[in-house]
């Protein structure tokens, strides 16, 4: 493994853990209204595709899932076990660590304008004008952690952002 590699990986590594710490209070603010738990995996869904630096993370952590286990049935992720839940959850991609907080994101709106858009998992909606309502500091914004991935897959793989799918990963095709 080249140094810039390894830099790469152990980059992604620190910005998972980084990324725990700071959904950590939005998920504690999310209060009785969060549903998340061991087994609720609707979120987890099939065809998901990571960046190749946190797919190499997931093979270096999980050498027996990979190269013996099989993967989920078609349907859900590939990762899932029997009972519904991850089988590599300390080492799930960054999107899987923030999925049901509040998520908010800009979009270019009619004029060209940045306009910011909310979303999180009907399970931990309140609903009614909850997820509007909220100040944006309760709400995990999408983009700078992207960036940050995006810059360490572009020193593993000069030139190249290649995506790798969870079920991919699998020795064994189910
Ligand atoms: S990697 Fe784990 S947490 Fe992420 S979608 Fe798959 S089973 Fe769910
Ligand atoms: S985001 Fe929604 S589906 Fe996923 S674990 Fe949380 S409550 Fe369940």
């Amino acid at each position: 493994m080249s140094p810039d590699r390894a830099r790469a990986l152990d980059y992604v590594d620190k910005l998972h853990q980084l990324v725990d710490q700071l959904s950590a209070p939005l998920e504690v603010a999310q209060g009785p209204a969060r549903q998340c738990r061991r087994g609720c995996a609707g979120c987890c869904v099939d065809g998901l595709s990571v960046f190749e630096v946190e797919a190499a993370l997931l093979l270096a952590r999980h050498p027996a899932l990979f190269t013996a286990g099989a993967p989920h049935p078609r349907g859900a992720c590939a990762l899932l076990d029997a009972d519904g839940a991850c089988r590599a959850y300390a080492d799930r991609p960054y999107v899987c660590r923030t999925q049901g907080l509040p998520l908010r994101w800009a979009e270019a709106g009619p004029a060209g304008a940045p306009v910011e858009r909310r979303d999180v998992c009907a399970l931990n909606d309140p609903g009614g004008d909850h997820l509007v309502a909220l100040p944006a500091a309760a709400c995990w914004a999408i983009g700078p952690v992207e960036q940050r991935l995006a810059a360490a897959q572009a020193l593993a793989t000069p030139g190249e952002a290649p995506r790798v799918t969870l079920r991919s990963l699998f020795s064994t095709q189910g």
